[in-house]
């Protein structure tokens, strides 16, 4: 592997701050990565965001076929030059947002392992992307700025605990998988980093217009996380009257003056269903 510097200097380009890119320069640490993976020659995998290849070398050594999303297309040319130096063939780079990707598509009949070292900026959009299309992914390694990953493992009751932790509890069982310092990246981040592992489960028994709506129910719990469940839910998108909460709380056997952080992810659920029967 070139080291990144390098192939930006040698090519006249510069690491887009407003793309997230800090790539891997210690093959050590990719090389790290990939093996807790545990990916092998059966498994297709969707790499987010490759850049110049850091983690995709060791990655398409280790696996049968590689996806590759990237965005800028600046970079592309550079990656295609690393993975051909290296005789690598199974790679498909897609030069695409991946927040517009149809994941689906790139899945077709198979189930993906994801990887990617994150854009920052995007990271959360990305992984709630990952949490409504995870009937094709089985699981995802991802990095993450340290505090993120932190709100993303807090239990309820924690001061940490946020509406996408709740989120993402309820849809994977998440695990720290190793820290990476800065020093690991060029250019170098001002941040620490930590690689994820979420193990995506099935849909416990919720359909989709279900989790829609216990997506909403903690969207509007958390909207504002400083009040009581009672007051924070009412008004606001979901349109609910105070009465209506109060009602769909006890009938959840939720205490009204309750904070959003305090609820584990099956009070969430005990909650949307009864909002559910409002409506029904
Ligand atoms: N995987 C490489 C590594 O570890 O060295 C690069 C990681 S860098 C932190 C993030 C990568 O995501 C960059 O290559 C950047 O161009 C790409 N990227 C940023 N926004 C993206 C998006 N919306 N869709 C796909 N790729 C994106």
């Amino acid at each position: 592997m070139t080291h990144p510097g390098e192939l930006l200097k040698k090519s006249g380009l510069y690491a887009g701050k407003e793309l997230g890119q800090n790539f891997l320069s210690h093959p050590t640490t990719a090389q790290m990565i990939v093996e807790k993976t545990g990916v092998d020659k059966e498994t297709t995998v969707l790499e987010i965001g490759p850049g110049l290849g850091a983690i995709t070398l060791p990655l398409a050594r280790s696996c049968k076929q590689v996806v590759a999303v990237e965005k800028d297309r600046r970079i592309i040319p550079l990656l295609e030059e690393e993975l051909a130096g290296e005789g690598i063939c199974n790679v498909t780079i897609i030069n695409q947002d991946i927040l517009k990707t149809d994941i689906r598509e790139i899945a077709g009949t198979e189930k993906l392992v994801v990887i990617g070292n994150l854009p920052y900026n995007i990271s959360s959009q990305i992984l709630f992307k990952l949490v409504t299309i995870r009937q094709v992914v089985t699981r995802a390694f991802l990095m993450f700025q340290k505090e993120l990953a932190q709100r993303l493992l807090s239990s309820a009751g924690t001061k940490d605990y946020s509406r996408l932790s709740a989120v993402v509890q309820y849809a994977s069982k998440i695990s720290r998988v190793a820290d990476i310092g800065p020093n690991n990246f060029f250019p170098r981040p001002e941040v620490n980093s930590t690689v994820l592992r979420f193990d995506f489960f099935e849909t416990k028994g919720m359909g989709e217009a279900d989790e829609i709506l216990l997506f909403s129910v903690i969207k509007a719990a958390f909207s504002k996380r400083r009040k009581t469940l009672h007051n924070a839910m009412s008004g606001g998108e979901m349109g609910l009257t105070k009465e209506l909460v109060g009602i769909a709380l006890k009938n959840a056997g939720i205490d009204a003056s309750r904070r959003a952080e305090t609820l584990n992810v099956q009070e969430f659920i005990d909650l949307s269903k009864a909002v559910g029967k409002l409506n029904a």
